[in-house]
Order: C-alpha cells, then sequence, then structure tokens
C-alpha cells in the first residue's frame, strides 16, 4: 500500500523524457491510494501508464507505455501474470529505455494484471498477495533492467 499525493508527486515517478507523455485523468482524485500497483490508460488507449515500488529500493517508478501494433498470431501471452488472451487484451507494450532504443514486453494491455491473478486465486485457492508480488517483482526487474 502506497499513497501519491499530488499530480506533481505522480510525474515525479516517471523519469524526465518521460513526463512530456504522462496524461493524468482528470477523475483522478489526491491523495491517490494504491494497494499494489497504479495503472490508467490514456483516453486513446495509445498509452498506459504504470506506478510500481520498485521492489530493491522501494521508490516508485513510473513507466510510460505505448502499444504497439500486434504482431504474429494469436493468442497473446501476458509475460507479467501469464494471461493468454485476444490482441484486443494482451499485446506487446514498448518503453524508451533511451533516446534511441525501445524496449517491449507482452503485457496485458491495461495492466489490470493484478486484479486477473485475484480471480485465478480465488478459483485455484492460491495466495493472492502472493502472486501480486511476484508481479511487482517482474516489474521491478524490467524496469531497472531496461529503462531505470
Ligand atoms: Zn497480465
Amino acid at each position: 500500500m502506497f499513497r501519491i499525493e499530488s499530480e506533481k508527486a505522480l510525474l515525479d515517478c516517471f523519469r524526465p523524457i518521460d513526463r512530456s507523455t504522462v496524461a493524468p485523468t482528470k477523475s483522478m482524485e489526491f491523495p491517490l491510494y494504491v494497494r499494489d500497483y497504479f495503472t490508467w490508460v490514456e483516453p486513446s488507449g495509445a498509452r498506459t501508464y504504470l506506478v510500481f515500488p520498485d521492489t530493491a529500493s522501494g521508490k516508485l517508478l513510473g513507466v510510460s507505455f505505448r502499444r504497439d501494433q500486434p504482431r504474429g498470431a494469436s493468442p497473446y501471452f501476458c509475460e507479467w501474470c501469464h494471461s493468454v488472451g485476444s490482441s484486443a487484451e494482451i499485446g506487446l507494450l514498448t518503453a524508451d529505455a533511451s533516446e534511441r532504443r525501445r524496449v517491449g514486453i507482452s503485457a496485458c494491455l491495461d495492466l489490470r494484471c493484478v486484479d486477473k491473478l485475484e480471480t485465478r486465486s480465488n478459483l485455484t485457492g492460491e495466495n493472492a498477495r502472493h502472486l501480486a508480488r511476484g508481479v511487482i517483482e517482474k516489474m521491478s526487474e524490467f524496469a531497472r533492467k531496461s529503462i531505470f
């Protein structure tokens, strides 16, 4: 559980080169109280944003993902929560690693991985908190290795 005090605090989670791409929505009410991670989709659907606590440093990190065109054949697979779905649900999200390099991950386009895992845990009896932690660990690993 963490708290984001203001729109400025939210933007400060992102790297300076990403900030101009981040569009908070009018419906956000600060402070935001967040359980696992915070995600939202730009109204046009072109971008998905993610703010999560890095498991190593505890610092909040923000990633501005762009949705890329679907490629290859269905079904698609989310590397973070292991859901399978159509190209409308799962696809390639890319982020700028630097000004010249982009990195991508195949994931749920709306990043509602934890919600899906919660449904799964209700069916299988797996520990939902444990599954959520696993997703945040993978997010941290991805962001540390490729972006921050
Ligand atoms: Zn997922």
